[in-house]
């Protein structure tokens, strides 16, 4: 079994993008605990409240319930800045407005590393994937180049968004293709009360294992630990831009 690397620590600041309030919750929070007790600056961006994520609480009261559930979970991390870009949760579609927008936070937030997650078509074990986590992913990726280039989306520079080319690294959260990990035995706590700040998500999973917090995100660390040293570990497909 190929072992995981450490991941890289030669950065300053991430931008972390994803779909849904609680995607990063699930896999990725622990390792941010450790980068932003270690000094470093981490924000995030969500493409959508997640507002279609819970049957019984209609779209227009669940938006600002998750969006609120998402600030107390960031506090538990020491993540301050988060931002939403609205796109519709559920039918998020790959394509130059997705890339537009993805591209301005880049410019936006000016991050060394982008953290994203799983774009790919299955999940680690072999189970599916959802369509916004795969175009999401997928629009993450290439709006780094759209980002470093001052002729694509133009409007972005007449806005005062300059072109920001200084992205070296991208990981990807929940990847089956993981090659890097970060050791998250000491912020496992921190992230299931990151996990756990989802209050009305978690209330509305029932009976599914990941309304069980701390053990789901122990399963998934320990996962990991066979192929890094043995240690509960959050991996990371990375990419050097
Ligand atoms: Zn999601």
């Amino acid at each position: 079994m190929d072992q995981l690397e450490p991941m890289p620590q030669d950065w300053t600041r991430a931008l972390a993008i994803a779909a849904h309030p609680d995607d990063l919750e699930y896999g990725v929070s622990g390792a941010v605990a450790g980068w932003t007790a270690a000094g470093k600056d981490v924000r995030y961006t969500l493409v959508t409240r997640g507002e279609a994520g819970i049957d019984t609480i209609p779209p227009a009261e669940c938006g600002p319930l998750r969006e609120a559930e998402q600030r107390a979970a960031c506090a538990e991390v020491g993540v301050s800045e988060l931002e939403f870009l609205g796109h519709a949760d559920g039918v998020v579609e790959y394509g130059l407005a997705l890339r537009r927008d993805l591209a301005a936070a880049i410019r936006r937030h000016t991050p060394d590393l982008v953290i994203t997650a799983n774009f790919h078509d299955t999940w680690p074990g072999g189970g599916w994937n959802s369509p916004d986590h795969r175009n999401v992913g997928r629009a993450v990726l290439d709006a780094i180049g759209d980002a470093g280039n001052r002729w694509i989306f133009p409007e972005l520079v007449a806005q005062g968004l300059a072109p920001w080319g200084g992205v070296r690294y991208v990981a990807v959260g929940g990847s089956p293709q993981a090659t890097h990990a970060v050791d998250i035995t000491d912020t496992l706590d921190r992230a299931v009360a990151s996990l756990d700040a989802h209050h009305a998500y978690l209330a509305g999973l029932g009976d599914n294992p990941m309304a069980h917090t701390r053990a789901f995100l122990e399963w998934m660390a320990d996962l990991n630990a066979p192929r890094f040293g043995g240690r509960r570990a959050a991996a990371f497909e990375l990419y050097r831009m």
